[in-house]
């Protein structure tokens, strides 16, 4: 099973994955994006977040 990394070194904190994917991105406390731990990534707004990412720093790991 493929899961998503953010690489946030690039981020610029657009929020477009957690507007895209809120059940799978999310800002956390400490003000950095995360992915969400799930059993499965393949659903299609997943997929559409990491494609929308401007930065490309959402990776398939
Ligand atoms: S879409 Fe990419 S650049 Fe924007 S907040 Fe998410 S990881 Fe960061």
């Amino acid at each position: 099973m493929k899961r998503p990394v953010l690489d946030m070194a690039e981020c610029i904190h657009c929020e477009v994955c957690v507007e895209l994917a809120p059940h799978a991105f999310q800002l956390n406390d400490a003000g950095f994006f995360e992915v969400m731990p799930l059993d499965d990534y393949s659903d299609e707004d997943i997929h559409e977040a990491v494609k929308n990412c401007p930065k490309d720093c959402i990776a398939w790991e």
